[in-house]
């Protein structure tokens, strides 16, 4: 069973999709990380995001993958999971994202990766693009100000000196860059449960979609 959770930055997906994971012992792959990886890399490289040929050189040097246990991201070996994290990485995700080449690179990963076994997988296009026949699709949302706090409060706790106005432009800056881009744009699925987790504790959330996989997996059983 493939469970695809897509929606706005800083929504609480990978909270949600790691929960899951963790309740119904599948494995959980955060695309945006992929994304973040190869944003890393550019930065790191130079890589202009205009010169298509650099970027298709770069992008066969490029080997992502997650630690078996931890989940850490590792870019050709190298842990950088707080580094795609950081506020420079942050500000350039979302033009990265938006180059076809690289999305076409991430979803061959993607699909891959799922060849494991039963997944969850969080990001901005799984459920229209990347698995368009995941058996559970959810698309989250929630307030922008929630979503802004949330946010403020993660990137607090990791020691960064960061505003709310920063955080609030970064996240309303990728939801526009991400929704409006020519290839794989952010949209609900017409086939995914929308949920606003504004007002809902992480337990309330857990149970409300824990009931619909459920729900699911036993439709599958029957059929
Ligand atoms: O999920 P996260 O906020 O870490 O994703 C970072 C960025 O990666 C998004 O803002 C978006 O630009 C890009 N992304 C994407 N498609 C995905 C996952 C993430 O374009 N499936």
């Amino acid at each position: 069973m493939i469970i695809a959770i897509d929606g706005y930055s800083s929504c609480g997906k990978s909270t949600l999709a790691k929960d899951l994971a963790h309740t119904l012992q599948y494995t959980y792959l955060d695309s945006g990380a992929m994304y973040r990886a190869v944003t890393l890399y550019f930065l790191d490289n130079n890589i202009s995001f205009n010169d298509s040929e650099a970027i298709n050189k770069a992008l066969n040097l490029i080997e992502i993958r997650f630690e078996e246990h931890s989940n850490r991201t590792l870019l050709n070996d190298i842990d950088v999971e707080s580094e795609i994290r950081s506020p420079r990485v942050s500000d350039q995700v979302s033009p990265v994202s938006t180059i076809s080449a690289v999305r076409k690179k991430m979803v061959e990963q993607q699909r891959a990766m799922a060849i494991q076994g039963s997944i969850v997988m969080d990001g901005r296009d799984i459920g229209t693009v990347v698995f368009p026949n995941a058996e559970l699709k959810i698309f989250l949302t929630a307030n922008i100000n929630i979503r802004t706090n949330r946010r403020l409060d993660e990137m607090q706790r990791k020691g960064y000196e960061i505003s709310k106005t920063e955080i609030m432009k970064n996240l309303e800056t990728r939801d526009r860059i991400d929704s409006s881009r020519a290839d794989s744009p952010l949209s609900q699925a017409e086939d995914a449960v929308l949920l606003d987790n504004s007002n809902l504790t992480r337990k309330e959330q857990i149970t409300m979609v824990l009931a619909l996989a459920k729900y699911r997996q036993s439709n599958l059983e029957k059929a």
